[in-house]
C-alpha cells in the first residue's frame, strides 16, 4: 500500500523533535551534530533567538495579505538585498525552483521585448540542479531527473561543466542566456574557478546574452562572501537566492539589474505567498546577521579551521576518502567507500551530512558553528570511518 506521504524521499529512520544551534535531539534525548545544516538552509543554526523573536512578533501582528497589498517586510528586505549585490530589483518566492523559474522567464522575455522572440536559448551545466518543475528539470537536464517526464520544456543546451572550449563554440547571439551554479552543490560541490566565471562574464557580454547565477546553495555567505560569485569579482544579470536566506523559513527570490528584468511588468508573474509578511520578517533578520563584513570574515576563518581538520581526516582514512573540495562552509569529502555507507556510519557516531553526486558527502553548517562543535563534527566522522575500514578488513 502507497505510504500516506507520497514516497519520493529516501529517508533516514530518524526524526527530530528540537533543534538547538548546530545541534539536532530525538525524542529520546540523543543529540546528533547537524553538519547537514538542513541542506545549506539553516544558516544561523536552529532556534536562533533573533529569528525566533523575528518570526513569533510577526505571527503575532500579522501572517498574510497577499501582493494585493504593500508589505512593508519584503519590501525593507528587497532594500537590503538591492543595497547589499548588484541588483535593483527583487521578486520573492517560497523557494529556491520558483525562483529558477521566474529567471527562465525572464531571460525569454527579455529577447521577447527586443523583438527577438526566437532567441530563446538557455546554456545549462552537466551536473547542474535547478529544482525540480518542468522547466528546472529541463535545465539541468539529466536523465535521472527527467526519465518519464517528456515532453521536456525545449530551449536547453547543456554542456560539461567548466568546458570553457565547449563554452566558446556554443555561446553565440541565438543564446539567451548562459545559468549555473558558481559551485555546484547537487552536483558534488564542484567550484567553478574564478578565472572561468570571468571568462564567461566576459563571453556573455560580448554576444549580449544575460548571466544568470543559481546560488541558492553557496550564497547567503556560504562560501565567505555574501555571494560566491563576488569571489571573482563579476556580477551576474540575474541571481537566484533561496535556503539560507529564510533560515529555515521558506523564502527565495529572484534579484535582478533594471535591465534584465525590463520586460517584467504588471501581470507578468505572480505569487500567492511570495514575501508574505513572515517570511519576510525572518529574511530581513538574517541578512542583518549575515550580510556584515565581522561575520563573513568569521566564516572565511571557520571555514579555513574546518578545511584544515578535513584534509586530516582525510590523509588518515585513504581507504574511505580521497579529496576534500569546495569552498568556505560548502565542503565536500570525495569519498573512497560509498558515500551512503560514510553517511550511515556517520548518523551511528551521531553526526548529520548530506549525499551529492559523484560519491561526495556534503558538510553544509551553521554559518554560526563553534569551532568546538567543527571539532566534534570531525572527530565524529573520524569514528565513523574507522567503523567502515573495520568493515573492510
Ligand atoms: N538550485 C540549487 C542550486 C539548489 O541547490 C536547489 C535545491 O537544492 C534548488 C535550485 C531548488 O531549490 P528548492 O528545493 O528550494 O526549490
Amino acid at each position: 500500500m502507497i505510504p500516506s506521504v507520497l514516497p519520493t524521499y529516501s529517508r533516514a529512520p530518524l526524526s527530530f523533535v528540537k533543534g538547538e544551534g548546530s545541534w539536532l535531539i530525538e525524542a529520546d534525548g540523543r543529540r546528533f551534530l547537524d553538519m547537514a545544516g538542513g541542506i545549506a538552509v539553516n544558516v544561523l543554526g536552529h532556534a536562533h533567538p533573533a529569528l525566533v523573536a523575528a518570526l513569533t512578533q510577526q505571527a503575532g501582528q500579522l501572517w498574510h495579505t497577499s501582493n494585493l497589498y504593500e508589505i512593508p517586510q519584503q519590501k525593507a528586505l528587497a532594500d537590503r538585498l538591492v543595497e547589499a549585490t548588484f541588483a535593483d530589483t527583487v521578486f520573492f518566492t517560497n523557494s529556491g525552483t520558483e525562483a529558477c523559474e521566474l529567471a527562465i522567464k525572464m531571460a525569454r522575455k527579455y529577447w521577447f521585448e527586443k523583438d527577438q522572440p526566437e532567441r530563446l536559448k538557455i546554456i545549462a551545466f552537466e551536473g547542474s540542479f535547478h529544482g525540480r518543475s518542468a522547466a528546472g528539470i529541463a535545465a539541468a537536464g539529466s536523465e535521472k531527473m527527467t526519465r518519464g517526464f517528456g515532453p521536456l520544456v525545449p530551449g536547453f543546451v547543456h554542456l560539461p561543466f567548466g568546458d570553457m572550449e565547449a563554452l566558446a563554440d556554443a555561446l553565440d547571439d541565438s543564446i539567451a542566456a548562459v545559468m549555473l551554479e558558481p559551485v555546484q552543490g547537487e552536483g558534488g560541490i564542484r567550484p567553478l574557478p574564478d578565472a572561468d566565471l570571468k571568462a564567461i562574464r566576459a563571453a556573455c557580454d560580448e554576444v549580449g546574452a544575460l548571466l544568470i547565477l543559481d546560488e541558492i546553495q553557496c550564497g547567503m555567505g556560504r562560501t565567505g562572501k555574501l555571494f560566491a560569485h563576488e569571489w571573482a569579482g563579476i556580477t551576474p544579470d540575474i541571481m537566484l537566492v533561496a535556503k539560507g536566506i529564510g533560515g529555515g523559513f521558506p523564502l527565495g527570490a529572484l534579484l535582478a539589474t533594471e535591465n534584465a528584468a525590463a520586460g517584467m511588468t504588471a501581470g507578468t508573474h505572480g505569487s500567492t505567498y511570495g514575501g508574505n509578511p513572515l517570511a519576510c520578517a525572518v529574511g530581513n533578520v538574517v541578512m542583518e546577521v549575515v550580510a556584515t563584513d565581522d561575520f563573513l570574515a568569521d566564516v572565511r576563518r571557520k571555514a579555513g579551521t574546518l578545511r584544515q581538520k578535513l584534509e586530516g581526516l582525510v590523509a588518515s582514512h585513504p581507504d574511505v576518502f580521497e579529496q576534500v573540495r569546495g569552498s568556505g562552509l560548502m565542503l565536500g569529502l570525495k569519498c573512497v567507500a560509498p558515500n551512503m555507507d560514510v553517511i550511515n556510519a556517520g548518523y551511528a557516531a551521531q553526526v548529520l551530512t548530506v549525499p551529492a553526486a559523484d560519491n561526495v558527502v556534503r558538510l553544509l553548517p551553521a554559518l554560526n558553528i563553534t569551532d568546538d562543535e567543527m571539532a566534534e563534527a570531525v572527530a565524529r566522522l573520524d569514528t565513523a570511518a574507522t567503523e567502515i575500514t573495520k568493515g573492510l578488513k
